[in-house]
């Protein structure tokens, strides 16, 4: 079942044009490219802003993308260096740098629920304006 707030998870097989973006942590230590179509200047294109007590705490904008969109440069998630972080149900895991502390990304890790889907946090994005970005809000809390 897919709510009316259920996001628009990127894949590479899109009708629209997609845009590449370099993404980083503070220190540059987990990099990545990421390639959203459509890009977040599109019309369509929004990010996610949720409620729930981590999103809310580390200011999270969220977009959510199939693994295939992503590329790590040199290492990555599985690194030690990456820190795993789970909590409540259990069934997401938060992904954040050991070194500078910033909040990456987070996956389902619950069979059947939002499986090979990544929710990327658009602030490590770079050369983006966020006050240009269309916002929704989430109730993730409820989840
Ligand atoms: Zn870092």
């Amino acid at each position: 079942m897919v709510s009316p707030n259920a996001p628009t998870v990127h894949s590479l097989v899109s009708t629209k044009p997609g845009r590449k973006y370099q993404a980083s942590c503070h220190c540059q230590l987990v990099r990545y490219t990421v390639t959203l179509s459509p890009g977040l200047d599109d019309l369509d294109s929004w990010v996610v802003e949720c409620n729930c007590s981590i999103c809310s705490r580390n200011g999270y904008l969220n977009v959510y993308v199939q693994n295939e969109c992503i590329e790590f440069e040199g290492m990555g998630l599985e690194s030690e260096l990456v820190e795993k972080y789970r909590f409540g149900k259990q069934r997401v895991q938060h992904y954040f740098c050991s070194r500078c502390g910033c909040s990456l990304m987070a996956e389902s890790i619950e069979p059947g629920f939002y499986d090979g889907v990544k929710a990327l946090n658009v602030r490590m994005f770079e050369g983006i304006d966020f006050n240009t970005l269309q916002r929704r809000e989430v109730d993730g809390r409820a989840l």
